[in-house]
């Protein structure tokens, strides 16, 4: 197989031109045709001498993955199928904002995902297997080659739960921040809240967002509409989050998918604003995008407008910032699992 360059790290590139070689220099000019120019091949890098130019041809390739299949929906967000080297599928997402310069990426850090959260499409899939930290990094730059635009932010909230893939992802981050040129303070990981995982990302201290998916404040529905949560109890996973904000010095976003009759009751308003009394954090609420699982059946509903905004109201109770997520690429399968299971239906 040939070696595929884009998403590597300039140590990584050193020693790939090393095993070739080639001067250490040629790194440096590999990485500035990669991260600075968005080469798409290497006949593009015409500062290359021909002879290297046809040796690389032969032994290595710019990207990694390679796109299978792409929707484009009316509000601009563009939804990625990208192929993996084995075969296997993962999903990206390009958010563009019409009233905003930045761009946005979602990407995902494992094939399908082993959380089973009910009303993802993701969950539906099961968990085959961890991307590689280059196979992470890689998606937004094939979304930026493919585009032609340049991603401001990145999300770690497409297929996979990244803390069940936390060396990778970390490893991901510092790629990002150093060869692809997004700082930190525009990266955020989102989590279903795997506490060991929040403890590592906490050790390196990164000024990057940590996004909680908390979905409802009591026990009882979270351990059936989050499965994995009956290992990490509320009270030890809010501990968790108030340290992680505490050494990091950034705010946590806590997540909130609003299901129609399952988290959106009065109690469940009042109750997540105690809950996240102590945690320095934002609420960002999320109305349900209907997803089809297997059997084709539609598993929740989304609130009313009326009832979004009553929620909203009685969870600022205790002066916390709460916001309702602008909905994108409804028009398309835009929640994460969504393509995947259109397409290999
Ligand atoms: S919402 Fe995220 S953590 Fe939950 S099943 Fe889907 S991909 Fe996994």
């Amino acid at each position: 197989m040939k070696t595929p360059l884009s998403g590597k790290t300039l140590p990584e590139l050193s020693s790939f031109v090393k095993e070739l070689g080639e001067p250490a220099y040629r790194a440096k000019q590999l990485h500035s045709w990669i991260y600075v120019k968005w080469a798409k091949s290497f006949e593009e890098m015409t500062d290359l001498p021909v002879d290297l130019r046809a040796k690389l041809e032969e032994v290595a390739q710019v990207s990694l993955l390679k796109l299978a299949h792409m929707q484009v929906s009316k509000d601009g967000t563009r939804k990625y199928l990208f192929e993996l080297p084995d075969g296997k599928f993962v999903e990206s997402v390009l958010m563009s904002f019409n009233d905003r310069e930045s761009l946005s990426a979602c990407v995902s850090t494992q094939v399908g995902c082993a959380v089973g959260c009910t009303f993802c499409a993701t969950g539906f899939l099961g968990f085959t297997r961890n991307l590689t930290a280059q196979e992470i990094v890689d998606q937004i730059m094939c979304i930026q080659r493919e585009s032609g635009k340049r991603v401001s932010n990145v999300v770690y909230m497409g297929q996979g739960e990244p803390l069940l893939n936390t060396e990778e992802v970390i490893t991901s981050i510092h790629t990002i921040s150093k060869s692809v040129g997004i700082g930190c303070r525009h990266l955020t990981v989102s989590t279903s809240g795997i506490i060991p995982g929040i403890k590592r990302l906490a050790e390196e201290e990164l000024p990057i967002v940590l996004a909680l998916s908390l979905h409802t404040p009591d026990r009882e529905t979270r351990e059936e509409i989050v499965p994995i949560s009956k290992k990490y109890p509320l009270p030890k996973l809010m501990e968790a989050l108030a340290d992680y904000a505490d050494v990091t010095r950034r705010r946590v976003t806590i997540e909130y998918v609003l299901l129609a009759g399952v988290n959106d009751t009065d109690e469940q308003a009042r109750e997540l604003a105690q809950l996240v009394r102590d945690v320095p954090c934002m609420i960002n609420l999320i109305p349900y995008n209907p997803t089809e699982s297997p059997d084709g059946i539609t598993p929740y509903k989304r609130p009313s407008m009326k009832a979004q905004q009553r929620f909203k109201h009685l969870a600022e109770s205790t002066g916390k910032t709460v916001t309702i997520r602008l909905e994108r690429g409804t028009d398309i399968d835009a929640a994460c699992g969504q393509l995947h299971n259109a397409y290999t239906k």
